[in-house]
């Protein structure tokens, strides 16, 4: 494909750059900026204020790419989930969440994912390819433009398809995108980004001088079960993590929360409860229980509501803050880990789920 840049993935000092270059002034960049991630204009021909001649230039040197929304599904509970199509084709998910008690969009970073854990159905695509930071940050500008909420104040998760810090750089600057006064000016402290510990971006992110909130995937209190639950902890295990949280320079009245999938008779025993309090000794941080979502391929159930109250009971007990994930969109899988598309992978989507369906036995 021919090289051009991407108005909507261009930060504004980037954009007053792109003109200047082009022999137009830097003035515009903002006007420009505020058009695309303000008011959701997706042709530079409907940008009014602009030159005849700047409008041109920008649709015949530039891309203005925004992610197409090709199927919208509304669960019971509200919660809405977007099929969207990028440029190239691909697709990702991106899920509207409603009164939780704020409004949440929940984002992709990356078309599927390279992590692979062991309970997560997007982990089951593999990766295809990291989303671009006109594409993280689009999907916000589609969602709230489809929903009417352009000027509305709402969070952000960074917990759909894909690991944020494996793809660092498109991710922060997104971020950068979104808290932009001049566009939707969504500050960091209404973003939280997820992730399993890829370490070296981990320790990048702590001198970020703009951070979001952070939440940690432990899922599991030992070495050995993390090893097989996030594979990825093989690499960069469990104590090296959880000594980085230790040292993140989390801000006053902020707490790190800690993710933690409970999976019937693996993790969730009054032991594992107990080891981790003692794991999250020293770090100011908070539990969020994630009960299992389940899906066909995916060799985990989901345990009783009484054993995640105990379990939530036990670190209570210890004065560890927690709370448990009431699960939304789970009619229609757009809860935690539900995410995946067929487009990742070339084979066709009937053979990919039959592999789905006979992992499930
Ligand atoms: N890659 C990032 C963000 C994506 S998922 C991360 O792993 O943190 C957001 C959360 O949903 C993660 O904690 C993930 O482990 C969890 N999750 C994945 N599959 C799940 C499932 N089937 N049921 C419940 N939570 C799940």
């Amino acid at each position: 494909m021919e090289h051009r840049l991407d108005l909507a993935g261009l930060e504004e000092h980037e954009l007053e750059q792109a003109l200047a270059g082009r022999g137009q002034p830097r003035f515009h960049a903002r006007q420009i900026f505020q058009w695309i991630h303000k008011r959701g204009v997706t042709d530079p021909e409907a940008m009014t204020d602009l030159g005849r001649d700047l409008r041109r230039q920008l649709s015949d040197e530039f891309d203005l790419l925004t992610p197409e929304v090709l199927r919208r599904e509304q669960s019971s509970d509200g919660t809405t989930k977007f099929l969207l199509r990028l440029a190239d084709g691909k697709q990702i998910e991106s899920v509207y969440i409603p009164d939780t008690p704020a409004q949440t969009f929940c984002i992709s970073t990356q078309v599927g994912c390279a992590m692979r854990c062991a309970f997560c159905l997007t982990g089951k695509m593999g990766i295809d390819r990291n989303l671009t930071a006109g594409e993280i940050a689009g999907q916000v500008r589609v969602l709230a433009r489809e929903l009417g909420m352009l000027d509305t104040r709402f969070n952000i998760v960074l917990m759909g398809m894909g690991e944020p810090l494996h793809n660092y750089e498109a991710t922060m600057k997104a971020l950068r995108i979104l808290a932009d006064e001049h566009g939707l000016a969504v500050s960091p402290r209404r973003v939280t980004l997820s992730t399993v510990g890829v370490l070296p971006a981990l320790e990048k992110l702590a001198t970020e001088p703009v951070m979001p909130n952070l939440a940690i995937s432990l899922h599991s209190t030992t070495e050995e079960q993390r090893d097989l639950l996030v594979p990825i902890n093989r690499k960069y295990g469990l104590k090296e993590l959880l000594d980085a949280c230790r040292r993140f320079p989390v801000k006053r009245r902020e707490r790190i929360t800690f993710e933690y999938v409970m999976l019937d008779g693996v993790n969730d025993t009054p032991e594992d409860a107990r080891r981790l309090v003692r794991l999250l000794h020293g770090i100011r941080g908070k539990v969020n229980l994630l009960p299992l979502n389940e899906a066909a391929g995916i060799p985990f159930t989901r345990p009783s509501d009484d054993r995640v109250n105990r379990f939530a009971r036990i670190l209570a007990d210890h004065g560890v803050t927690v709370s448990v994930r009431k699960s939304r969109g789970r009619d229609i899988r757009a809860a935690c880990g539900q995410l995946i598309t067929e487009s990742a992978r070339t084979d066709s989507p009937g053979k990919r789920l039959a592999t789905l369906m006979s992992a499930g036995r």
